[in-house]
């Protein structure tokens, strides 16, 4: 079974997609993280963000897994933990080089669709419902206000990056809706069959109990 889970940044879909992985005993997939993981190998070779053709080489070369321990589910690039490192603001505001060149989603579209052959997936991203897993059992889309995903994603962050203002979150967010949703490839857009979540006044625990209702479905011995 797969169920897909899209939504711009700071609409709760990491956390809930994850909770409901646990919950359900499914695997997740997050596809953000690969093509974040994908941004920063290429940044740490110096590839040119605007070469297509490099970048289509640098994706085949590369092998991206995620490794579980427990509830913690790290992302490695050949063989190295970047899960902290994929995480920086220099990695978020140069993902969208990555994301809108067609040769390298063609790519990780393969690549997403192998990892969810292996089992029950919760896949969570931009196009999941759209794109790559159109026939999925049950496809969400999660969004919220702008003023509530910036404050989520300011509450995030670490100390060492408060100084990152809210004001400045909010620019960030406004940047990274308008080239996800306006992207010439695979944009962000609600597929037609999705069950829209407005999560803005939700606690995360309604919004997972809201889909698992959804899903008809809570897991192996418990019922919904
Ligand atoms: O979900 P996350 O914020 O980690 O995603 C980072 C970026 O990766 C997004 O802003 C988007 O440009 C890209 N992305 C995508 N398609 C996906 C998942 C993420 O284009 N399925």
């Amino acid at each position: 079974m797969i169920i897909a889970i899209d939504g711009p940044a700071g609409s709760g879909k990491s956390t809930v997609a994850k909770i409901l992985a646990n919950r359900l005993g499914f695997k997740y997939l997050d596809t953000g993280a690969m093509y974040r993981a994908l941004t920063w190998k290429a940044m740490q070779r110096r590839v040119d963000l605007r070469d297509e053709t490099a970048l289509c080489q640098l994706t085949d070369q590369i092998a991206i897994e995620f490794r579980s321990a427990g509830k913690s589910l790290s992302v490695f690039v050949d063989g190295e933990n970047v899960t902290e490192e994929i995480r920086l603001p220099s990695v978020t505001n140069n993902v969208h080089y990555i994301s809108d060149t067609p040769g390298v989603r063609q790519r990780m579209v393969k690549l997403q669709r192998t990892l969810a052959s292996e089992g029950n997936t919760i896949a969570e991203g931009r196009d999941m419902g759209t794109v790559v897993f159109p026939h999925a059992e049950k496809k969400f889309f999660l969004d919220a206000e702008i003023e509530e995903r910036a404050r989520r994603r300011h509450g995030e962050f670490k100390p060492s990056d408060k100084r990152i203002s809210y004001a400045d979150v909010i620019k960030d967010i406004e940047t990274r809706d308008r080239r996800d949703t306006t992207r010439n490839h695979s944009p962000l857009v609600r597929s037609s069959d999705a069950i829209c979540i407005n999560t803005t006044k939700m606690a995360i625990e309604e919004v997972v109990n809201l889909i698992i209702k959804q899903i008809g479905y809570a897991g192996k011995n418990e019922s919904v």
